[in-house]
């Protein structure tokens, strides 16, 4: 039986995960979870401590820091829990995933259950420019290569075509022929759908 490289799932994978790294990002995490929890932070170095919201502890050693990279990140030194917005959510809301992490947080942000990029970058008040843009295509492009990667990795054929197209995408980008971040998505997801068809059928086992 042959698999199918894509039913669209690692283009949503990309798609997914570029709204959570913009979500880490613009999100202040302080003032997030002090909204949340009811938590107050002091400051301390170039780092932000409260009492842990996950755990519950009476000597704070939950810290927040921004990262170079301006992503917010957190840390507990009680329970070892850490990572960014979507994994404090997955924590605190005892939540079983990341997208059910982004659904929370669009729920807040009053989006219902719309984690369109769009409406998410619209609501965290991003302003898509140029740059962003191959930004955010590159991370999708990249993250959706990765995730056939490691789901094709045996077949040398998916491995070269993936790297061609990947390079084709990024010249368009550069030439200024692909506007939306959508088309980006859709272009990756429709290339990958074609070559399939194309010469694929039967020779993933
Ligand atoms: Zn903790």
């Amino acid at each position: 039986m042959s698999e199918h490289v894509n039913d669209g799932e690692s283009h949503d994978i990309g798609i997914k995960r570029y709204i959570m790294y913009m979500l880490a990002k613009k999100i202040n995490l302080i003032e997030f979870i002090e909204g949340e929890t009811g938590h107050d932070f002091h400051k301390i170095g170039r780092q932000y401590r409260c009492a842990c919201p996950i755990h519950g502890e009476k000597e704070p050693s939950f810290f927040v820091w921004q990262g170079s990279d301006d992503t917010w990140g957190f840390k507990c030194y009680g329970c070892q829990r850490k990572g960014t917005i979507i994994d404090f959510c997955i924590h605190y809301f005892e939540l079983n995933s990341p997208i059910d992490a982004l659904k929370v947080l669009a729920e807040k942000m009053q989006l219902g259950e719309d984690i369109s990029i769009a409406k998410m970058l619209e609501a965290m008040s991003v302003k898509i420019d140029i740059e962003e843009r191959i930004d955010c295509a590159h991370y999708v492009a990249a993250t959706n290569c990765r995730v056939l990667l490691k789901k094709y990795f045996h077949s040398k054929e998916v491995r070269e075509w993936i790297k061609s197209s990947y390079e084709q995408m990024s010249s368009h980008l550069e030439n200024g022929h692909i506007e939306k971040i959508e088309d980006i998505g859709n272009m990756a997801h429709q290339k990958l759908v074609l070559k399939q068809n194309a010469s694929l059928h039967g020779t993933i086992m």
